[in-house]
């Protein structure tokens, strides 16, 4: 048994061994690899981080005669350790994708018809500006909404602040970790940060209700769960699909979907009974326990057995093993959390557990993020509008991330005021927001719609006007600070010049901001200006950072609960609240409860979706060297279920929903590793845009079938596990 985690244990959990072999074999970079060990040519080697997830891992980039031909994890970064996952191995696919968007383009047809001429730049960014500047002579500047993701936000949305609207749409809060961030804070005062704030590496138990680690590669993460593994500590998954994660597992739970939260209201009230919970901890720092305790007494293992199918005597076993463990437990409170629209409580019962155990703040549970910062600089102070943000007035816990589907309502209902205009970067909202018919009505109805991106999505391939950015390898992007155990900084700088008329997302903020009157907010004549004037506010060498691309601060780590390091929670009590006046004075439960959620009927299955460890998202299903690897998704179907319907393996099926859609053809994976109840497929398949030749109409959009979502009244999020589809079978492919 072995503490480290090498690259070939790393590898093998993500069940990439061969994968990561297969990426490298392009003929061009293969004669340059030969020329530069024959010495004929000479190799670079520029430190960045990554964007082909959200993990930002730093990243060496090898470039031998202008060409990328390899890129590698930097072993100073916390995110990275030397090592890359498969995606991001595969940057240089999306660099050298033939695909990607070369020139800034006008529509000249009807919206989403794929009419497009050439343009230049300025031609390009004079129309969107102009259109711009009409909207907010007509509507006000509230009327424009942004929609984003990624490292664009960092130029956008101060773009969008300058311009004058409150409406920013982001599908990583309403459509993924909204409700989780919202029921931690309002149950420690904070979030768990991302890259979350787990400490795995030191855990004795661990436990993951869904998260399907290994398939959803978050690379340290990945790293973590590996070396957890390989220690033996012992794993409980929770997840009607046995996934990589419950291969690695003690237990595996395959839980009835929708019904979590029994299991963790059941283990709340063993816990209590049996004082197996932390009393000490609790006395210390929490409030409500008389309330939790009354509230959940009627969660007996008995109960939970009929709602979630999982023996009583199971359910106790574990609640024991986590109590006797104590407090290095790690209850992983996962990512993508909008499931049934209960989140944020299911979120919260989550946290409340962690509490009970004494875990936040303690070693093998959760760790107390760096307590370093950097300070924040001066900037121009944004104009105040004068209509308020659309999301505040209906979910009182939204705060100011956007709640993307209000946003689209207020577009096709003109209430409580009209958009007429959206901004889209870094996001293919067709892929990202549930019930795509509404997404499409509210496309119709926008006097604009602008988008920047480096790839065609079918999202993008609807715009008005489209902004090729280039790829994170060809540009500055703002400085990535990691507030991990200690306090980190890194740079992304161009490894490359930007190919074809592709500019980066700075620039693009920068020229359109000049156009619409704000070119004050954007006071440097090039970002590598910007970045230098803040490392040295910082008191950081950008020459140091240049070279290695990730700097820790040293003296910033102070990661666990000590008599000398306690933990300030950010609740209105200042205590964990177990019960939360917040949640009372809004009119919702100050302790989670168990809600039923509807069951599929007779020979309908509950759809689930996850990733894959190759793609993330719709973002990457395009990508030469990705698309090799797993270029279309499988529907999973119980081996019995399958049987009884006459389904064989590798069969084409048509998933149809409760509301008569239908998906494409997908292919059959039958077998026992999932629940007779679900089908599970892997989500951000189905592209619609031709543009994207080598994804264009592979595989079945999950989105396309999410055309149900149920609302969590806190904090706007979507649950979308509440659809069910039946399976056609596909003549023509079998
Ligand atoms: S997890 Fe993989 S894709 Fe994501 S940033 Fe890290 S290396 Fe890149």
């Amino acid at each position: 048994m072995t503490t480290k985690c090498s690259r070939r244990s790393f590898l093998k959990a993500s069940g990439l061994v061969s994968a990561g072999l297969a990426i490298t074999s392009t003929l061009p970079d293969k004669f340059l690899l030969w020329a530069e060990e024959q010495g004929m040519l000479k190799a670079t080697y520029t430190p960045t981080f990554c964007e082909m997830c959200f993990w930002k891992c730093g990243a060496m980039a090898k470039v031998i005669n202008g060409r990328v031909v390899k890129l590698e994890g930097n072993p100073a970064h916390p995110g990275a350790r030397g090592k890359l996952c498969a995606r991001g191995n595969g940057g240089a696919g999306l660099l050298y994708d033939p695909d990607r968007l070369k020139t800034p383009l006008i529509n000249t047809g009807a919206r989403g018809e794929g009419k497009y001429k050439k343009a230049s730049w300025d031609e390009a960014l004079g129309f969107a500006a102009e259109r711009l500047n009409k909207i907010k002579q007509q509507y006000g500047p509230e009327s424009v909404a942004l929609f984003t993701h990624g490292t664009p936000t960092d130029h956008f949305l101060p773009l969008m602040w300058a311009y004058g609207t409150p409406n920013i749409g982001m599908p990583s809060f309403a459509q993924c970790r909204g409700p989780r961030d919202v029921g931690l804070e309002l149950t420690f005062g904070e979030g768990i940060g991302s890259p979350e704030r787990v400490d795995m590496v030191n855990s004795k138990v661990v436990v993951l209700f869904g998260s399907h680690l290994g398939e959803n590669m978050h690379n340290s993460q990945v790293q973590d769960f590996s070396e957890a593994v390989g220690r033996g500590a012992k794993f409980v998954v929770v997840d009607p699909r046995f996934s990589i994660a419950a291969g690695k597992a003690d237990t595996w739970l395959p839980i009835r979907p929708s019904t979590d939260m029994a299991l963790i209201l059941a283990w709340i009230n063993i816990i209590i009974k049996q004082g197996l919970y932390d009393r000490e901890y609790i006395g210390a720092y929490a409030n409500g326990f008389k309330e939790l305790a009354d509230a959940v007494s009627e969660y007996t293992p008995e109960w939970a057995e009929k709602e979630t199918d999982l023996p009583a005597a199971k359910i106790v076993e574990i609640a024991i093993l986590m109590g006797k463990n104590a407090p290095a437990v790690c209850i992983h409170p996962g990512r993508h959390s909008t499931w049934y629209g209960d989140d944020v409580q299911r979120t919260r019962a989550m946290g409340i557990l962690m509490a009970l155990l004494g875990s936040w703040g303690r070693q093998g549970g959760t760790y107390i993020g760096t307590k370093g910062s950097f300070p924040k600089g001066e900037s121009k102070p944004y104009p105040e509008p004068s209509k308020a943000a659309l999301n505040l007035g209906n979910y009182p816990f939204a705060g100011g991330e956007g709640v993307t589907q209000v946003i689209r309502t207020a577009t096709i209902t003109d209430q409580p005021y009209p958009i007429k205009g959206w901004f889209v970067s870094g996001t293919n909202l067709m892929k990202s927001i549930p019930n795509q018919k509404e997404t499409l009505e509210a496309i119709k109805k926008l006097d604009l719609l602008v988008a920047v991106d480096v790839m065609p999505f079918d999202t993008v391939m609807m715009a008005d006007v489209i902004f090729p950015e280039c790829t994170y390898l060809e540009r500055h992007d703002a400085l990535a600070v990691g507030k991990g155990k200690s306090l980190t900084v890194s740079l992304r700088q161009p490894v490359i010049e930007p190919m074809y008329e592709s500019k980066p997302g700075w620039w693009i903020a920068k020229e359109l901001g000049k156009r619409l009157g704000v070119g004050d907010y954007f006071p440097w004549n090039t970002y590598e200006e910007k970045l230098k004037s803040q490392c040295s506010s910082w008191g950081i060498s950008y020459e140091e950072l240049k070279t290695k691309g990730t700097i820790t601060i040293p003296d910033t780590s102070d990661p666990y609960i000590t008599a000398t390091n306690q933990p300030v929670f950010k609740t209105k009590s200042g205590k964990i609240e177990l019960y939360s006046s917040e949640l009372k004075e809004n009119g919702f439960d100050p302790v989670p409860r168990y809600t039923k959620h509807p069951e599929p009927a007779a020979g309908e299955f509950r759809l689930i979706y996850g990733r894959s460890p190759v793609h993330t998202f719709s973002r990457t299903t395009n990508n030469p060297e990705l698309h090799e690897l797993y270029p279309e998704n499988e529907i999973w179907v119980n081996a019995s279920k399958a049987r009884e319907m006459g389904l064989i393996n590798g069969n084409y099926v048509s998933l149809v929903n409760q509301d008569g859609v239908k998906s494409n053809p997908i292919k059959l994976k039958v077998t026992e590793r999932i629940r007779e109840d679900c089908v599970y497929m892997v989500h951000g398949f189905g592209t619609t845009s031709k543009e994207l030749k080598n994804a264009y109409g592979k595989g079945a959009d999950d989105q396309g079938l999410i055309t149900k979502y149920a609302v969590d009244p806190i904090c706007g999020g979507t649950g979308m596990r509440v659809n069910f589809v039946r399976l056609q079978k596909e003549v023509k492919h079998a």
